[in-house]
């Protein structure tokens, strides 16, 4: 079973009076930076000269300079950049990195892939939060805390993990609790979550469903709301309560036919593609397709992008959304959606 640290394991110490680069201020990069300094832990955050972000980090009260000029203050330099762009961002300040500092990371993939290998002399770690980064920050404003996971790759000093543990805490996360884990756990459990579950599952299973309600000759409008719409009443049963929950707060009839039919659906076939998805992560192939895919500038990823955003359910989902009073916050939710 899997350490967890809380506060009272953090000592602020192993990262008073160090300087923490932090590359990037997006959707993690503002958190981290902004969460780091109100805990007193001095900050620059490293941006490109012609940066859209950098009026930002000075209005948010924060030094901001290139990634070589900050990294060559840091002791602690986290790579908070798009995990794509992490390895150009890593050989412009390579040169920076002193004997005892250390590379900070909140995804594994460059790490655990090879695309960055750091010298001997440094520490790398990670610290990452298992949340969006607004709610990272939002959180720590609230005195609330955002789980995180921590690992540690290499350590040169012999204080990697104090030193992790006391960024945790600057951030915000062991008041929720950081559970210690790998690189090659985190990136592995990761990318297989994303795809098999949270981002492709799901949505296959939604759209799949659709298709099949609006082939049958049912309305676009209630296959939206049975399929798509619902899901969320469903997932927050179970973020509350575990699958338990779910199961006692619907019919005793959506139960029966839930427990008959959810086996049939998502049968040993698609086990065994789960398998298959599993393999590719963990063989390396599907990273060396997204890296390929990168260097062809992404041909496929940008016409699997629109082909998704043409989907009927999209239009349907529009429109609804806009008709009824459960979308008011809409507006807020993307604005979100779009600072990720
Ligand atoms: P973002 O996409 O939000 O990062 C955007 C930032 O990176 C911007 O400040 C942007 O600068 C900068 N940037 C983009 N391209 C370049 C470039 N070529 N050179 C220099 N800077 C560049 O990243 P995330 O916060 O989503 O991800 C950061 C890390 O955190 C990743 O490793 C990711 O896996 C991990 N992570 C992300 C989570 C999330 O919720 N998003 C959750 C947990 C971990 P500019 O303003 O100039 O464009
Ligand atoms: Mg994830
Ligand atoms: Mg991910």
């Amino acid at each position: 079973h899997a350490t967890i640290y809380y506060d009272d394991d953090a000592d602020s110490t192993a990262i008073d009076g160090k300087t923490v680069a932090v590359m990037g201020y997006g959707s993690q990069g503002h958190a981290h930076a902004q969460n780091l300094a109100e805990s007193g832990v001095e900050v620059v955050v490293g941006l490109r000269e012609d940066s859209n972000s950098r009026d930002a980090v000075r209005a948010d009260g924060l030094d901001v300079e290139t990634p070589v000029e900050a990294a060559a203050r840091a002791d602690i330099v986290s790579m908070l950049v798009p995990d794509t762009v992490q390895p150009s961002v890593y050989d412009d300040i390579t040169e920076e990195l002193d004997a005892g500092d250390t590379l900070q990371f909140a995804h594994g993939f460059n790490i655990h892939f090879g695309q960055i290998e750091p010298p001997e002399d440094v520490d790398v770690t990670m610290i990452a939060p298992k949340s969006p980064g607004h709610l990272v920050r939002r959180n720590y404003e609230n005195d609330q805390g955002t789980p995180g996971l921590l690992a540690v790759y290499q350590d040169a000093t012999g204080e990697a993990k104090d030193e992790a543990l006391a960024y945790a805490q600057a951030i915000g996360c062991t008041r929720a609790g950081v559970v210690e884990t790998t690189f090659r756990e985190e990136t592995e459990t990761d990318l297989f979550g994303e795809q098999a579950v949270l981002c492709g599952g799901v949505t296959s299973l939604i759209k799949q469903a659709y298709e099949t309600l609006v082939d049958a000759g049912y309305s676009p409008e209630m296959a939206y709301f049975e399929c798509l719409n619902e899901m969320k009443l469903i997932v927050d049963l179970m973020y509350e309560g575990g699958l338990g929950e779910m199961w006692d707060s619907v019919s005793d009839t959506a139960e029966y036919g839930g427990l008959t039919k959810g086996d049939v659906v998502v049968d040993e076939h698609a086990r065994a593609n789960m398998e298959n998805v599993l393999e590719d992560v963990q063989n390396g192939a599907f990273a060396r397709e997204w890296i390929a895919e990168n260097q062809a500038n992404r041909p496929a990823y940008r016409q699997l992008r629109q082909a998704e955003k043409n989907h009927e359910i999209e239009d349907v989902g529009e429109r609804l959304r806009d008709l009824f009073a459960w979308a008011e916050d809409t507006e807020s939710s993307e604005e979100e959606a779009d600072a990720e």
